[in-house]
């Protein structure tokens, strides 16, 4: 099975395919993974990946496009693989499918849009808390700690990411959603778009998510 998983911030899909990965023994393909691999690799391409992410700018797409494929033509992705956020937009669809593509049938078998509301998103993504110490995620709403604002293994200060602050939150959600549209369109007209509701538990979504996925 050749997959995409997409979705918003916050929408769980790394989850569900790091589980599915496991539970189907296929690469999970991460772009974020990647990239950060490349960089740590030193390689020529890795360093160049690099100098964008500390400059805090965005990796150019054909940068991105040649760690995938890459990664893809590896042997242990011969068998299939499940991408988790890339490609973001239908310009990187084509060029996944120039590069994939098989004839007659489309380059993925499945690209399950997980779908979640903009207020969820924000509620998930901005209520996220890691300890300063000891680096152990908290979540104000759904995992809060037992004293506010303190780890509760260490005692260290709880602190928000930059990146899950409300407004660059926002931010994101707006490059993602007028992003979103066009990859939905493209992956829709190959008939392989299936929709998977983000919201409830990492057990449930994991179970609509297998259903979806059946005969793929
Ligand atoms: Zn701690």
């Amino acid at each position: 099975m050749r997959a995409l998983f997409f979705g918003p911030p916050g929408s769980g899909k790394g989850t569900q395919a790091a589980r599915l990965s496991a539970r189907r023994t296929l690469p999970h393909v991460s772009s974020g993974d990647l990239l950060r691999a490349a960089a740590r690799s030193g390689s020529a391409i890795g360093l160049r990946a690099k100098g964008f992410m500390d400059r805090g700018e965005l990796v150019p797409d054909a940068l991105v496009l040649e760690l995938l494929f890459d990664r893809l033509a590896a042997a242990d992705c011969g068998a299939g693989f499940l991408l988790d956020g890339f490609p973001r937009t239908e310009a990187q669809a084509g060029a996944l499918e120039g590069r994939l593509g098989r004839g007659e049938r489309a380059a993925l078998d499945r690209a399950l849009r997980f779908l979640l509301a903009d207020e969820a998103v924000l509620e998930r993504m901005s209520g996220r808390r890691s300890c300063k110490g000891c680096g152990t995620p908290f979540h104000v709403s759904f995992r809060p700690p037992k004293v506010e604002g303190r780890c509760d293994r260490c005692g260290g200060e709880l602190l928000r990411r930059p990146d899950d602050a409300p407004e660059v939150v926002r931010e994101r959600l707006a490059v993602h959603r007028r992003d979103e549209a066009g990859l939905v369109e493209f992956y829709r007209r190959r008939s392989v778009l299936r929709e998977v509701e983000a919201s409830g538990s990492v057990e449930e979504v994991a179970g609509r998510v297998e259903l979806l996925l059946e005969g793929a």
